[in-house]
């Protein structure tokens, strides 16, 4: 059974020796437990915040712990009437390679689709960008909305749902290949790359109406760019800000909270944090929604699998960077 584990808690940049592969024994399942084997592992931009002692919403990964993950996992025992022995199951297996259960929090993987699904577009990420869209960004038809890391998880079915809904999506990603996606597999209206040097300027020219919902992802330069261009009654699901989990201080410059809050009071705009299990009770809606949207190729999507447990580090310090393109999942056996 290997595992990898917390060795250290990253200043910054995570690199390899924040991690440790150990060998462990297989856990036992007792009355009531099933017993899993890792098959797939995602890997998830909040594994940074799980790195770090920082108060958050949720506990941290303690030191010498396995790093944790949601996985589609075989169960190869069961003491649980609930679950039977070969079957398919989402779950919270971690970075290793057995995990014993009682079950809860664990679910069926449904049949005709592949597994992996459970993981991106039907898992978490997915749900997420349901969610936040449809409850806080309210898109209506002719309106605009943007949404950065646009060629992940997240940002992929936001500006696809977008556009099932009558809206205009523009992307904002990473490098090219990103960008050419956006528009020619995804369908959105536009697609801007946030490492060229006109970042302001390409935005403002891909929003000629202004920005009516700021699915935000990624914070900093990003979310400069677009504040200027956000129209009156704006709603901005305030979802993650990836460009600052490495961050070690606040960026340089004069303080920009009270022009911010200047421009909240007088553009009206609707900011609201989430944690996709606020809305947990939508999740049957999504899985119907987004469920039938795939079956029919209305919604597309994309996996970046890594082969090998041993690879899961350096898969998600490159995450953090940007070097996945799709949703980032190990294929552990
Ligand atoms: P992705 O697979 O899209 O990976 C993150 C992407 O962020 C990278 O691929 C990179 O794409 C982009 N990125 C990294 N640094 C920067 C930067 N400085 N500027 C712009 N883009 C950057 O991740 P997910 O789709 O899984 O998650 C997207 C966001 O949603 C994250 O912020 C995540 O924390 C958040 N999230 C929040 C949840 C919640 O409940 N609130 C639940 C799930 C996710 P690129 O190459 O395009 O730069």
């Amino acid at each position: 059974n290997r595992r990898i584990v917390l060795a250290a808690r990253p200043h910054g940049e995570p690199s390899p020796a924040h991690f440790r592969l150990e060998e462990a024994r297989v856990p036992v399942a007792k009355a009531g437990e099933i017993l899993l084997r890792t098959r797939w592992l995602s890997l998830d931009p909040y594994m940074r915040g799980r790195m770090s002692a920082a108060k958050s919403y949720a506990a941290p990964v303690a030191i010498g712990e396995p790093m944790t993950g949601g996985t589609v996992s075989e169960v190869v025992e069961s003491n649980n009437p609930d679950f039977a022995v070969g079957e398919l199951v989402s779950a919270f297996g971690g970075w290793q390679d057995y995990a014993v259960s009682d079950g809860r929090g664990v679910q069926r993987i449904p049949p005709g689709v592949p597994p992996t699904t459970a993981l991106g577009i039907l898992g978490m990420p997915g749900m997420t960008a349901y969610t936040g869209l449809l409850t806080i960004g309210r898109p209506k038809a002719g309106e605009t909305v943007v949404v950065a890391a646009a060629a992940g998880p997240v940002g992929s079915l936001v500006g696809q749902i977008a556009k099932l809904k009558g809206a205009r999506a523009v992307g904002i990603a990473g490098g090219p290949e990103k960008c050419r996606y956006l528009i020619d597999e995804l369908g959105f209206d536009a697609a801007i790359d946030h490492r060229g040097d006109d970042l302001p300027q390409a935005l403002a020219a891909a929003c000629p109406d202004g920005i009516d919902v700021y699915f935000e992802n990624v914070g900093g330069a990003v979310f400069e760019a677009v504040l200027p261009l956000l129209n009156d009654f704006a709603r901005m699901p305030v979802c993650g800000l990836v460009s600052a989990y490495n961050a070690t201080e606040l960026p340089p410059g004069p303080d920009r909270a009270p022009a911010l809050m200047r421009t909240i009071l007088t553009k009206r705009l609707h900011l609201q944090g989430f944690i996709v299990w606020d809305f947990a009770d939508q999740a049957e809606a999504f899985l119907r929604d987004v469920g039938h949207w795939l079956r029919d190729g209305r919604v597309k999507h994309r996996e970046d699998i890594v082969e090998g447990l041993e690879k899961a580090p350096e898969a998600l310090i490159g995450l953090l960077k940007g070097r996945n393109f799709g949703k980032l999942i190990v294929h552990v056996a």
